[in-house]
């Protein structure tokens, strides 16, 4: 029998941290919890650690690990503090599978050290991506690190090309990316109506269970637009090669179109444990918990062009992934500090897309040489963001 793979965690306490837990807690035979983060919610973090018992848990600072201490006692967990913790747990040398699912920015250093450490390494935290796209992508290629997609789309993306792809879409056969998108909950919401909507109705999205802040990137389409990008940088498909198709049933995951006109796509019920089982297991297969897709039931699966009007962010994206450079971290970061005050109610719905516009804008894209030249362009964009808001919230 062979040894069980040591499996890290950023970001356990979130929606694709408990589902990775799900589906490996299926197989320890196959994995074991090696380390475990969290930022906020340590008695969750406490509840896993006494279940799985990892050698390492991360917190953000020296009060959580006091309480987390107290609650672990028995002493078979080390408890380490923030970004230096993530950073020894993703690229701890008895680190062999990563599952990098911290939401946002925050993850980008310890996700680019699993990488520099050439891990296996399975990519939700998208904003990593969209952030560093080159230099992030130079340290999987330089490291071989493996490199295996969650969002569920790119994972079906991953799916429905050969398995001979060399990671460039050009000459190999592959005309184009074709991403499907649900719309959100405001598909169909009259846009005089889009104004006033709540965080809470913002964050009910019709056919996934997520963090509260991608829920909002879906209900923007924000989401889709990192996704464009996230696709660029996988699979070397330029802007003109990846198309946005809505399709409400969240049933066909994305597709991939071949010189011939073959269409192949990938299917199944909207579950992320499909995608986490696919990539913890492969290049195998294996049981993830997820039922079997019932057509019959499903009944129909639409699809339609995406309404600009209504979804002003995808233009950002495809706008952030031709100018290159700097611009899509400046349009992560804007969303970022637009998204929380949406949350925190300072800001409405509408501002979303209106504040990153202006902020990109604003800060013209510069080239994109270092990972310091990543984390400027995002600290500026923030700033900019935030004097953005504070100067509405005075006008007000
Ligand atoms: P959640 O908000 O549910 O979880 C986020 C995780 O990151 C939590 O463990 C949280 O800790 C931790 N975290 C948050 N802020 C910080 C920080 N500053 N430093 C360290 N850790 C932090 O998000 P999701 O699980 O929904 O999403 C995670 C990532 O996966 C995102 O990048 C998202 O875009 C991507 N993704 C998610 C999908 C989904 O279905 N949920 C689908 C496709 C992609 P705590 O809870 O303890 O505060
Ligand atoms: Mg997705």
């Amino acid at each position: 029998m062979s040894i069980p793979q040591n499996l890290t965690i950023l970001g356990a306490t979130g929606s694709i941290g408990l589902n990775t837990l799900d589906v490996a807690a299926r197989h320890p035979q196959r994995f074991r919890v090696f380390a475990l983060s969290a930022n906020q919610r340590i008695d969750e973090l406490a509840e896993l650690c006494l279940r799985h018992r990892p050698r390492y848990a991360v917190v953000a600072n020296a009060v959580q690990a006091e309480v987390l201490g107290r609650r672990l006692e028995s002493g078979a967990t080390e408890i380490l503090l923030g970004q230096p913790g993530l950073e020894r747990i993703a690229a701890h040398a008895e680190t062999d599978c990563v599952m990098a699912a911290i939401v946002g920015a925050a993850g980008l250093v310890p996700t680019l050290a699993a990488a520099r450490a050439g891990k296996k390494l399975l990519l939700a935290n998208k904003e990593a991506l969209v952030m560093a796209g080159p230099i992030f992508m130079e340290a999987v290629r330089t490291h071989r690190a493996t490199l295996l997609p969650i969002d569920s789309e790119h994972n079906a993306v991953f799916q429905s090309l050969p398995d001979s792809f060399p990671g460039d879409l050009g000459g190999h056969g592959i005309r184009r990316i074709l991403l499907t998108a649900s719309g959100g909950p405001f598909r169909e919401t009259a846009l005089e109506h889009l104004q006033n909507v709540t965080p809470d109705e913002a964050c009910a999205h019709p056919n996934w269970a997520m963090g509260r802040k991608i829920s909002v990137d879906s209900a923007t389409m924000m989401n889709k637009a990192l996704e464009i990008i996230e696709a660029h940088w996988l699979f070397g498909a330029t802007p003109e090669q990846i198309e946005v198709v809505i399709h409400p049933q969240s049933v066909v995951h994305s597709m991939v179109e071949y010189a011939d006109g073959s269409v192949i796509a990938q299917l199944g019920n909207p579950d992320m444990r499909t995608p986490i089982a696919h990539a913890l297991a492969y290049p195998d297969r294996m049981e993830a918990g997820v039922g079997s897709l019932d057509l019959a039931r499903v009944g129909r699966l639409d699809f339609a062009t995406p309404d600009l009007v209504r979804f002003p962010a995808l233009r950002l994206g495809y706008r952030a992934l031709r100018e290159g450079g700097t611009s899509p971290a400046t349009l992560n970061a804007a969303n970022e500090v637009a998204v929380i005050a949406f949350l925190e109610r300072r800001l409405p719905f509408l501002g979303i897309t209106s504040l990153i516009e202006a902020v990109m804008n604003e800060l013209p894209p510069s080239p994109l040489a270092s990972l310091d030249d990543v984390l400027r362009a995002d600290a500026a964009a923030r700033a900019h963001a935030r004097r953005w808001i504070d100067a509405m919230t005075v006008r007000k």
